[in-house]
């Protein structure tokens, strides 16, 4: 039963909530990070995890300031240094050399990145690592929150971050109201195997059912993640490989060649969410439980992990004993940060639903026209590759013993 007093108390060590503790705990700050679970990572299996990411050159810097990048083992991870986007019969194609860049980023599995994390966690002095636990009340005081545990532990902290994901029950507790859009849509991910193996290229087509991309995985294979309608995602998740592969043949037409092999499918519901407010006195939301995105852009853990950033560098030569100036400046800057994001995925998504392709058609458009605006290409890679002037130092430069 744990009785502790700390600074911050991170509640979910996810990736966000876990790369946030050892941010601050790297800061100076006496840290405590309460989970449900501990993670569970499995490589011997050989097989890779469905739950893959991409992660952003500045994400990339932010969790190696966290010490985790280096953990992570270099064969499971695939660089991606080409990029093509189509919708109809036009596209953008993105070069990592032509941005000044080594890569457009990396694909990673999400468990391997929660190991690699916690397994820092564990050899930093101002860590309390107390799972699997989780918390029963939450009282705010004026300068401290009061957290006391399902088996009778208590933990008081200056500020509670609240990391527990897209449902997360902190928000709910701490009265944050959140806009939500139910998209009626799931992703199909799965592992695929094209006739050419795939040495790097992230590449997605807006299809008449959604979007469809593919990325790279270590082993020359694919991730599919297809956003499409619920029941057409389900029906296609039990289809037998050949039933699958004919339809995804159908409809990809990437340099790769058609899809030869498919994996093990799962599917995914996908809900856009964003809170109205991400602080309320001393709760502050990160992550996925400050808002959710439509994946169609791989910036969901990016946002996550540029909060981690943004909240540690927001609170640099402050204490948790009177946090309000900073946490006020991380709202500030973290609601506009992701509000532009999610808002530009999400006006993507809707208006490529439009009937008779006419969302497609426009978006078709607009690719012709970003294909020749070079200043707007190189403002989208610097704000996608987590780059850009709004985002945090660590993200842009990196830490010192960088
Ligand atoms: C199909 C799909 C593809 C995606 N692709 C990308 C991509 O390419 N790039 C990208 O950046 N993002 C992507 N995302 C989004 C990304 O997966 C999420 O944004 C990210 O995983 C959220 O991380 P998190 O740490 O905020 O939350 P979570 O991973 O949900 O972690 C929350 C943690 O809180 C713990 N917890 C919850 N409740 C409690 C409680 N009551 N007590 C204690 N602990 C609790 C949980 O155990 C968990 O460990 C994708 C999402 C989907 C659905």
């Amino acid at each position: 039963m744990a009785t502790l007093d700390v600074d911050f108390l991170i509640m979910g060590g996810g990736v966000a909530g876990a790369a946030c503790a050892a941010l601050l705990a790297r800061q100076g700050h006496q840290v405590g990070l309460i989970d449900a679970r501990r993670p569970r990572f499995e490589p011997a299996s050989g097989e890779f995890d469905l739950r893959v990411v991409a992660i952003s050159p500045g994400s990339r810097r932010i969790l190696a300031a966290a010490g985790a990048w280096d953990r992570l083992e270099p064969a499971r991870l695939a660089a991606y240094r080409s990029m093509q986007v189509r919708s109809g019969a036009f596209g953008v194609d993105f070069e990592a050399a032509d941005h000044g860049l080594a890569e457009l980023g990396w694909i990673v599995e999400i468990p391997a990145l929660e190991m690699a994390l916690w397994q820092a966690l564990e050899r930093m002095p101002r860590i309390e690592l107390v799972a699997p636990a989780s918390w029963a009340s939450v009282e705010q005081g004026a300068e401290t929150v009061r957290v006391k545990l399902a088996d009778g532990g208590t933990v008081r902290a200056g500020v509670l971050v609240a990391a527990d994901g897209a449902r997360s029950r902190l928000r709910h507790l701490a009265g944050l109201a959140t806009d939500e859009w139910h998209y009626n849509q799931r992703a199909l991910v799965g592992p695929v195997r094209t006739e050419q193996a795939n040495t790097g290229l992230a590449w997605q087509r807006f299809t008449e059912h959604g979007p469809l991309a593919l990325l790279p995985l270590p082993d020359g294979r694919s991730s599919i993640v297809w956003s499409q309608p619920s029941q057409r995602s389900e029906t296609l998740s039990q289809q037998t490989a050949e039933a699958f592969l004919a339809e995804l043949n159908r409809h990809q037409d990437s340099p790769l060649g058609a899809g030869v092999e498919v994996g093990e499918r799962r599917t995914l519901a996908l809900v856009r969410r964003r809170a109205r407010q991400l602080v309320q006195h001393r709760i502050v939301l990160l992550g996925d439980a400050a808002r959710s995105v439509h994946p169609l852009a791989g910036q969901g853990l990016n946002l996550g992990l540029m909060d981690a950033a943004a909240l540690a560098e927001s609170l640099e030569n402050r204490t948790a004993q009177d946090p309000s100036l900073a946490l006020t400046n991380y709202q500030r800057w973290r609601l506009s940060g992701g509000s532009l994001i999610g808002g530009g995925i999400h006006a993507i998504n809707e208006t490529t639903r439009l009937p008779g392709g006419l969302g497609r058609h426009a978006l078709a458009a607009g690719f012709k026209l970003a294909a020749r605006a070079w200043p707007l290409r190189e403002a989208f890679v610097q704000r996608a590759c987590g780059i850009d002037s709004d985002s945090p130092r660590l993200a842009r430069i990196g830490s010192p013993a960088q």
